[in-house]
């Protein structure tokens, strides 16, 4: 199916899309990243650069209800030859931790059935062990479901999750910053290397499984990974078949990893990923901008309901009437926004991290739990 090309009879291609259309039952979580349903993530990122480009002075733009007055769909950065950011570039970048090895790149609509095949009826069987199971599996149903703003392991602590994010934010924005350090890029940087000086965590030990001993840090005979090796990949459907970008200053890298900043902010508004409050039918759409009590656990969920959530959202009130300023929780947009601003200033990574931790993934520590589904999203 990966190797059909436009120019294959008509009556395939109607084939296909019937196939496709017959598919549409399965859940959101891996059907509406196909832009089909509602490109939520899409619709987000674009409303994020469009507030940045229309607000450029103000420090926090409240982006939440903003509505586009100009037509003007790029900004011009001044972040380490990156130029210009436009709506076209992070709309399909921040698609990027749903199809995290590019299976679907080109021809989506020809490849979906068989991946959608693989993701609904599989659902990773057996390949869920990390890494050395790729990304797609790892990063849906293995322990790399931080991409997403969930955790894996029932019971695993909160804050463990929530560093795990963290940190995950921070790696990918040094990627997409790629600053040079004396006359090499940092995506000039070994991955092994990188990881094997950082201090244990829950992150490192996702991404540098068994302490360098496994897949990718063990092979002597493949070609070492670069730290943009994960952004990198472009796969025919399965993971054996992979080539990856390289090149020391490659934007098809720095913005797949700035696409998945935006993309685990934005998940973290979704109830189904993580809990911030308001789970019942009639609030299952509308996100809230109040602090995180527990992150989900999608094994434990009823896959309908967490798809239906993913669904149409909208600012609930917390969000709407909230105050944009130095301590309220910010809205996915707004909050997606303001990442664009940093970056395109060339701010450092710590002062995005810091961001987040204090204006999108703030601990309500009072009244957090381990990770779990909430009872609204169980099987
Ligand atoms: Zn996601």
């Amino acid at each position: 199916m990966g190797k059909l090309g436009y120019q294959r009879t008509k009556a395939t291609l109607t084939l296909v899309v019937l196939m496709s259309v017959s598919f549409s039952h399965v859940e959101a979580f891996e059907f509406s990243f196909l832009g089909i349903k509602d490109p939520v993530h899409e619709k987000f990122s674009k409303l994020a650069l469009r507030c940045l480009i229309e607000n450029p002075e103000v420090e926090f733009a409240d982006c939440e209800s903003f509505v586009p007055k100009s037509k003007a769909r790029k900004f011009q950065t001044s972040i380490n030859n990156f130029g210009w950011l436009t709506t076209k570039n992070i709309s399909n970048a921040v698609k990027w931790p749903d199809d995290p090895v590019r299976e679907l790149r080109p021809y989506k609509i020809l490849k979906m059935p068989v991946w959608l095949a693989h993701m609904s009826l599989k659902k990773c069987k057996n390949l869920k062990g990390g890494l050395k199971h790729g990304l797609r599996c790892s990063s849906h149903y293995g322990p790399a479901q931080f991409l997403h703003s969930m955790e894996f392991q029932k019971g695993e602590p909160i804050e463990n999750t929530h560093s795990a994010i963290l940190d995950w934010i921070e790696y990918s924005y040094l990627v997409a910053s790629n600053e040079k350090e004396g006359e090499n890029y940092f995506l000039q940087k070994n991955y092994c290397e990188f990881f094997q000086n950082r201090k244990s965590s829950y992150f490192r030990d996702v991404m540098y499984p068994n302490n360098g001993q496994d897949f990718p840090c063990n092979q002597t005979d493949e070609t070492p990974w670069l730290v943009g090796t994960p952004y990198s990949f472009s796969c025919s459907i399965g993971i054996a078949n992979c080539m990856s970008y390289k090149g020391e200053n490659d934007k098809r890298i720095r913005l797949a990893a700035l696409g998945a900043i935006l993309h685990t902010i934005q998940d973290s508004y979704a109830k189904g990923h993580t809990h911030r409050g308001g789970e019942s039918d009639d609030q299952i759409n509308l996100y809230d901008c109040t602090p995180i009590k527990r992150f989900q656990v999608y094994g434990e969920q009823n896959t309908k309901r967490h798809g239906q959530a993913d669904q149409t959202p909208l600012a609930g009130s917390s969000c709407s009437d909230a105050k944009i300023n130095q301590t309220s929780i910010h809205g996915p947009i707004t909050a997606s926004s303001h990442i664009l601003r940093l970056f395109s200033a060339g701010k450092p990574a710590i002062e995005v991290r810091e961001y987040l931790a204090k204006h999108v993934f703030v601990i309500d520590h009072e009244n957090a739990a381990n990770a779990d589904t909430t009872d609204y999203f169980k099987k």
